[in-house]
């Protein structure tokens, strides 16, 4: 039988565009829907632009510590209007580019919503596409949970557009974006609450970490509150928000902010008009090669709710288009040692096993660990202090996990995911000479464990 096209993706996101791409390159007739922004969350309203608002934060530092190095300046004033006006022309930019990619690579571009009609047809606009294969990469959307007054509250994709900074931000979650959001809100400005359920933040990254965490952004004055979670939230006639907490305390806020985890987007999409089935927790459930329960049907991504980040999207796009279409060159994606960073300020980096894990795994761990002062705040009054930890198999000597609070955490982690995914030792981290003077050399001078 033959069909329009050899692959149909539905989402031009981190991981529809890979796929997409390499399949094209690899002489398949390839078509990709889009219903709403070209190159998805990660460009339009997740990685790039909180990172540009995170740099935008950060000034707040740099201004603050300028005159311990003999800078004066006069009291520096800040535009959210200027940041945002910047930031969305730049990802128009971005979103030109990636239209080139597809458009160059041979990739036919449906800008409009895909609705699966079954297993091999696909509906944008009302004309019909047959496919051999048909990719869903649709991401994900945040969400609130059922709390009354929620339609008050915001989540991140409006939190890009907001037309002011709030002067007063409850942050609910303890997970990345709530903790990276409150570091912007913070850095600009804003009076910033983190409302967290359970007793620290950042569940699954090394409890060392986590608590260093909450100290610098305690130093940084925000008010971290744990143990606490919103009972309601009522809009006030002047326009502000009264948010009554569980145990009954109240805070008055211009701004909600949720950020308490994102549900795989399947809007519309026709699921039901094929075999696709979910999994427990109502993702599209796949197998090790991204197929679901319709042998056509493939997906990947946050639809798959594996891993929820940009380079794992990427990677299993790249898997899926060699699989179909360059078999000799498929390599199953590789699910350890994923680094990753949470741009809080100071940055969290972290790889490998936390050490909670490790001893959960059964190693014998020895544990390496370093607090210190980062030179380039030694000529400033700020009290931040930078973390360092190792965690060390004991009897194999094989570095398990690296672990850093700290300026720069996210750079500096990315080196050392090499050196574990190549499995080196304790001994090579010793062996390695270090640059000097930086903050990472820390990690290949760190000789005494810490009593466990
Ligand atoms: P997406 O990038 O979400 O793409 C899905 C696309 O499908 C979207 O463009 C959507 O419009 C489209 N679509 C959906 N339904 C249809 C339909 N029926 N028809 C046509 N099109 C459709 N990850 C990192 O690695 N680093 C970070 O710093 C980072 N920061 C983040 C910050 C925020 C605020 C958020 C929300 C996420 C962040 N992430 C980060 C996660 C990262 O953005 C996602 O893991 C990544 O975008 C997932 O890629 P994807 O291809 O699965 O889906
Ligand atoms: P996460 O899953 O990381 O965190 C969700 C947070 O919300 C958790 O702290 C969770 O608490 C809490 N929560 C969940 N449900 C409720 C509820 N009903 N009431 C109160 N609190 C609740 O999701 P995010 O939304 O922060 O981010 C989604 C994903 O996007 C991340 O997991 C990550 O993969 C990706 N991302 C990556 C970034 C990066 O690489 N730097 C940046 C931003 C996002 P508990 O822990 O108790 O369950």
């Amino acid at each position: 039988m033959s069909y329009d096209f050899d692959l149909f993706v539905i989402g031009a996101g981190s991981g529809g565009v890979r796929a997409a791409r390499f399949a094209a390159g690899f002489g398949a007739k390839v078509a990709v829907a889009e219903s709403r922004y070209l190159g998805g969350t990660c460009v339009n309203v997740g990685c790039v632009p909180k990172k540009l608002l995170v740099y935008g934060a950060h000034f707040a530092d740099d201004f603050d510590h300028a005159s311990g190095f003999g800078w004066s300046l006069e009291k520096p004033s800040f535009d959210w209007p200027t940041l945002i006006a910047n930031k969305n022309k730049e990802i128009e930019r971005l979103n030109g580019i990636y239209r080139n990619l597809l458009v160059n690579s041979g990739v036919k571009l449906l800008e409009g919503h895909a609705r699966l009609v079954d297993a091999h047809t696909v509906e944008v606009d009302g004309q019909r596409f047959s496919a051999e294969h048909i990719l869903i990469a649709t991401g994900g959307w945040p969400q609130i949970p059922d709390v009354p007054g929620r339609e008050h509250a915001i989540t991140s994709n409006e939190a890009f557009f907001l037309e002011q900074l709030p002067k007063r931000v409850i942050v609910v979650g303890g997970g990345y974006i709530a903790v990276e959001f409150a570091g912007i809100f913070n850095g600009l400005g804003s009076e910033t609450t983190l409302l967290y359920r359970g007793e620290m933040f950042l569940r699954g990254f090394d409890g060392a970490v986590r608590k260093h965490l909450s100290e610098e952004l305690t130093k940084r004055g925000m008010n971290l509150q744990f143990n606490s979670d919103i009972a309601r939230i009522d809009k006030l006639d002047d326009g502000s928000l009264k948010v009554t907490l569980k145990d009954g305390c109240e805070l008055a806020a211009d701004c909600v902010f949720y950020a308490t985890g994102r549900r795989p987007m399947l809007d519309n999409l026709g699921l039901e008009n094929t075999g696709v089935q979910l999994d427990d927790k109502g993702f599209i459930q796949v197998d090790e090669q991204f197929q679901t329960t319709e042998p056509s049907i493939l997906a990947l991504g946050d639809v798959i709710g594996r891993v929820q980040l940009t380079p794992v999207a990427l990677a299993e796009g790249m898997a899926v288009a060699r699989r179909l279409f360059k078999p000799e060159q498929y390599r199953p994606v590789d699910y350890k040692h994923i680094p990753t960073a949470v741009f809080s300020l100071p940055n969290i980096g972290t790889v490998g096993l936390t050490e909670e894990e490790a001893r959960e795994q059964g190693h014998s761990v020895q544990i390496f660990e370093s607090r210190f002062r980062p030179m380039q705040l030694s000529l400033t009054h700020s009290q931040e202090r930078t973390l360092m930890k190792l965690v060390v198999d004991a009897d194999t000597d094989k570095v398990l996990g690296c672990h850093m609070v700290g300026p720069d955490a996210g750079e500096i982690v990315q080196g050392l995911a090499i050196a574990l995914k190549a499995g080196a030792t304790k001994q090579v981290f010793d062996e390695t000479i270090g640059v000097h003077p930086t903050a990472a050399e820390e990690f290949v001078t760190m000789r005494t464990p810490v009593d466990a």
